[in-house]
């Protein structure tokens, strides 16, 4: 069996910056396995900018700000498999893998570092009457299609799901000659930035419903059309507010899922909330060695946090692998996420292992205006920022995931 000091689980964004962290910090046995046929991950259909703002002070493409990371990552000398799948791993750090040159094969890793992204999720999770007819894609297949194979998966479209992939969509099938009828979006806010509101749907004059869903979709062997209704607070549609919208294609932009079969099958222990592993201050799982960052770990807006979390990864997963961790005291502080905030990366802190300080991510679950984020250990209130506005999908350095909050070792 062959021997890896790190294993890296996942090619993209946040597989290359923990290897080319954990190489920087003085471990050259690494490997990253990646299934694709490249390295780069999801960017390398984000052929839009908008990437890299924070790290290199650049408005970059997506394929741009990968080719940064695979330049280092390439620079440093790191070892990768492409067209490689990882299928199992175990508690014990035992790796079982296949691709086409050697069949399936087995790797023994001192530590793992999951980085395997997030998958949309698919009509059959969304719960929409009528038949399944030829014309509904996920938005990123759409982006898939459109940006690297050269493919329009139709003229007339309707978008349901407001988030950033949604959006960018929706200027991308615009751009190719697509009418774009109408984005509809369940949510009484948009899951998407500010930014992309007014670039991709104002500036081309797409009306955005907000609190609408699709109720039926029309057509046996291709769209025909869809209807969209208005819905309640508790998200039901409301009878009588329906309007019928002819088009031969739906994109669905319904949210991410982190890709968590392997963790889960290997017991690592999940949050419920985000469906990404639970983790401590070192970014590592409940097993011990097995270490979380990236859109696994939770949905990211945007890739520079990525990016950051996924080097102090690498960092935490050399310090393991060098036997350099500080024998643990034991004492484990929870993270407590109440009054709107629905989960903090990470879930807990070992105070004794943890830097003097450290970056607490965290996304509410609603709209908050003129609100505080209040920080307490046991009843004391270490912390209080007061904020104008708080969204659950505004993450880019404005609120929501990308707002993160440095803790002091208690
Ligand atoms: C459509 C879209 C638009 C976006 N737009 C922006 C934007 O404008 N600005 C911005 O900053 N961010 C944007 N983002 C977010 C950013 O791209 C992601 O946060 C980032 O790519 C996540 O990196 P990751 O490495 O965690 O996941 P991914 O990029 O998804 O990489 C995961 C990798 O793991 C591999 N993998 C998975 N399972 C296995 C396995 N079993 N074996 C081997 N390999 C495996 C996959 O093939 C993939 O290459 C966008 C994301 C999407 C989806």
């Amino acid at each position: 069996m062959r021997e890896y000091d790190i294993v890296i689980i996942g090619g993209g964004p946040a597989g290359l910056a923990a290897a080319a962290s954990a190489k920087r910090n003085g471990v050259d046995s690494i490997l990253i396995l990646e299934r694709d046929k490249e390295l780069g991950g999801i960017l390398n259909q984000c052929i839009h900018n908008g990437f890299g703002l924070h790290t290199f002070k650049e408005e970059l493409t997506g394929p741009e700000y990968a080719a940064r990371f695979i330049d280092q990552v390439e620079e440093l000398g790191i070892e990768y498999k492409l067209h490689t799948m990882v299928m199992d791993i175990t508690h014990e750090k035992k790796i079982t893998a296949m691709n086409r040159e050697e069949g399936m094969f087995e790797i023994q890793a001192k530590a793992i570092v999951l980085a395997m992204g997030c998958r949309e999720r698919a009509r059959g999770a969304l719960n929409i009457p009528g038949y399944r007819p030829a014309g509904i894609y996920s938005a990123g297949t759409a982006q898939r299609l459109v940006n690297r194979e050269g493919f329009m998966p139709g003229r007339e479209v309707v978008i349901l799901g407001s988030g950033d992939i949604g959006l960018i969509m929706a200027r991308r099938m615009t751009f190719e000659g697509a009418n774009v009828k109408v984005v509809a979006e369940l949510m009484p806010y948009s899951g998407g930035l500010k930014r992309n509101i007014v670039q991709c749907l104002d500036d081309y004059g797409i009306p955005l419903k907000l609190s609408h869903t699709v109720v039926d979709i029309r057509g046996k062997e291709r769209v025909t059309g869809v209807t969209i209704a208005q819905v309640d607070k508790s998200g039901r549609p409301i009878p009588g507010t329906e309007e019928d919208y002819e088009c031969d294609t739906l994109l669905l932009s319904c949210g991410l899922i982190p890709e968590n079969e392997l963790s889960r099958s290997a017991g690592v222990e999940m949050s419920p909330v985000t469906s990404g592993p639970l983790v401590n201050e070192s970014l590592e799982t409940s097993i011990e060695g097995v270490f979380a960052c990236g859109n696994v770990l939770h949905v990211h807006d945007l890739v520079d946090f990525v990016s950051e979390e996924a080097a102090a990864a690498g960092r935490n997963a050399a310090v393991y692998v060098k036997g350099e961790r500080t024998a643990a005291e034991g004492k484990v502080v929870r993270m407590n996420p109440t009054d709107g905030v629905r989960y903090t990366v990470p879930a807990s802190i070992r105070p004794d292992q943890m830097d003097d300080q450290l970056t607490v991510r965290f996304r509410v679950g609603g709209v908050y205006k003129n609100c505080y984020v209040c920080v307490y250990f046991d009843d004391e209130c270490v912390s209080r920022r007061k904020r104008r506005w708080w969204l659950p999908g505004d993450g880019r350095g404005e609120a929501g995931e990308g707002e993160a909050f440095r803790a002091a070792r208690p």
